[in-house]
């Protein structure tokens, strides 16, 4: 954790910015890799509350566009403004973001050294300077609610796939973040394991959450998402709501796209 990210309150943000801006906003975005062109124009809004699915084929840019969104990856050209905060190389907007915006990852990056609450109590104690009681509190809230609170005291290797999922969202959510992104977070999970995080996501869909999701589970896009958007060679291709999206594609890389994971 950078010196920085301890001084920020979460509360500079300006009332005025929150409330009416919209949860994101990308405008004629860019990024490469070197000198590989990895998103092209990108152009996406996303509303407060809403819930949107990304799909696309492997190496069409879904995690780095999700990985832009809270800096992880730099963009070099076009805007993103993630509940009215301009991300650009200014240090302080960043961590304001990145507190406002929890991670959910394939492989759940759990520390494995710290116990289940420990994990999910260490970014409130030291980014947010909250109580450790406080954190301890709150830490059993989420635990609850993505109901594994009885596995409090052990360490992630001794939970499984589907169980550490479940802490790696508690452990986001313990930053009580506005926005969630989750990047294909049942991609690395035994097909038993699967439904129980998705239900974990629904669940959470419904408390009126903003989520951006890379995922496969066409299911859970059919049933929790407002919009579908659709990724090829870096660029959004095609974008619907689910019904329109599956029942009536319009783009040929779309049409064999569906036509491969249906
Ligand atoms: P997806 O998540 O849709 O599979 P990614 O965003 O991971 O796609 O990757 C998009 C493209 O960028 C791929 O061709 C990938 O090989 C490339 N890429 C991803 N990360 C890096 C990196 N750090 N450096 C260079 N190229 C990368
Ligand atoms: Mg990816």
């Amino acid at each position: 954790m950078s010196e920085t990210t301890t001084t920020i309150d979460r509360n500079d943000v300006p009332a005025d910015a929150t409330s009416t801006a919209p949860a994101i906003e990308i405008r004629d975005m860019n990024k490469w890799y070197g000198a590989f062109h990895v998103l092209r124009d990108i152009d996406l809004t996303v509303a407060r509350g809403e819930r949107i699915v990304i799909a696309g084929p492997s190496g069409s840019g879904k995690s780095t566009l999700i990985r832009c969104i809270n800096r992880l990856e730099e963009h070099q050209s076009g805007q993103i403004i993630v509940d009215g905060i301009e991300l650009t190389s200014d240090i302080k907007n960043i961590d304001k973001v990145r507190s406002e915006v929890g991670m959910v990852f394939q492989h759940f990056n759990l520390f494995p050294h710290l116990t289940v609450l420990e994990n999910c109590t260490l970014a409130p104690i030291w980014v947010r300077k909250m109580p450790k009681a406080k954190a301890e509190e709150l830490a059993m809230r989420f635990l609850e609610k993505v109901r594994i609170p009885e596995q409090a005291n052990k360490y992630p290797g001794q939970l499984s796939g589907g169980q550490q999922q479940r802490v790696a969202i508690a452990r986001s959510l313990c930053m009580e973040p506005r926005i969630m992104l989750f990047d294909e977070p049942t991609s690395a999970l035994d097909p038993e394991m699967i439904k129980e995080v998705l239900d974990t996501m629904i669940e959470l869909a419904e408390t009126g959450m903003t989520m951006l999701c890379v995922t496969h589970e066409m299911g859970f896009a059919q049933a929790v998402a407002d919009r579908v958007i659709f990724m090829d060679q870096g660029q959004i291709v095609e974008q619907n709501t689910p019904s329109e999206f599956f029942n009536n594609p319009q783009n040929e890389r779309t049409k064999l796209f569906l036509s491969q994971i249906l």
